[in-house]
C-alpha cells in the first residue's frame, strides 16, 4: 500500500502546478481512414488555357512518394507562348526555375497550390491573381517534340490531387450497368 503513496508523492513533487484532472484521450487516438484524406471537390475552378485544352496525359500519381508517376495533367497549349490564366484567385508563392523547369506556383488558399511548367512569368512572389488573369506563358519543352503543352499539378497540403476535379465534374453521378449487359455485342 505504501508504494502508490510513493507514486504519488514522486508525482505532485515534480510537478507542482499538476493540473486538477488529467485529460485521459489523446490526439494519438484519432485516426483518420485515407478514404477521408481526398474527397473529389466539386469542380469551381476554371481552365487554365483558352480554348479549352485537351487533356494529353492525365493524373497519375505514384502508389509510393518515392515512386515516378504524374503528379498532375498536361494540357495541350495553342501554341508555344500561349497565355497562362490562373485557374482560381490566389497568391503567387514561387517563381523560378527548379532543375531546368521554369516553374509557377500560385497559393489559391485554403492549403490548395496550383504548379505550372515549362512557364515563364514576370509576376514575383506575392503579386495577387483573379481567376483567368494572365499569369504566364507556356514554354516549350514538357511533351518533347508532341504539341505545346502546360504541366499542372495541385497539391492540397502535401498530397498531389487530380488537377481536372477543379474544372471537370468528376465526381460519380450515374451508376454504370454491370458488365453483362454489355457482352451481347
Ligand atoms: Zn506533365
Amino acid at each position: 500500500m505504501k508504494i502508490p503513496t510513493c507514486l504519488a508523492a514522486l508525482l505532485l513533487a515534480l510537478s507542482p502546478t499538476a493540473p486538477a484532472s488529467v485529460p485521459v484521450s489523446t490526439p494519438a487516438a484519432k485516426a483518420v481512414p485515407a478514404a477521408e484524406a481526398g474527397p473529389v471537390p466539386a469542380p469551381t475552378w476554371s481552365w487554365p488555357l483558352d480554348p479549352r485544352p485537351a487533356v494529353l496525359r492525365t493524373f497519375d500519381p505514384p502508389a509510393k512518394p518515392w515512386l515516378s508517376g504524374h503528379r498532375g495533367v498536361d494540357l495541350e497549349a495553342a501554341s508555344d507562348g500561349a497565355a497562362l490564366l490562373a485557374p482560381s484567385a490566389g497568391r503567387v508563392s514561387f517563381v523560378g526555375v527548379v532543375v531546368d523547369r521554369p516553374v509557377l506556383t500560385i497559393d489559391h488558399g485554403n492549403g490548395l497550390r496550383s504548379s505550372f511548367e515549362p512557364v515563364a512569368s514576370a509576376l514575383t512572389v506575392g503579386s495577387a491573381v483573379a481567376e483567368g488573369d494572365v499569369v504566364g506563358q507556356v514554354q516549350p519543352g514538357h511533351c518533347g517534340r508532341a504539341p505545346p503543352c502546360l504541366h499542372w499539378g495541385v497539391r492540397r497540403g502535401d498530397e498531389y490531387v487530380n488537377p481536372l476535379a477543379f474544372v471537370m465534374d468528376l465526381r460519380p453521378s450515374v451508376l454504370l450497368p454491370p458488365l453483362e449487359t454489355n457482352m451481347r455485342g
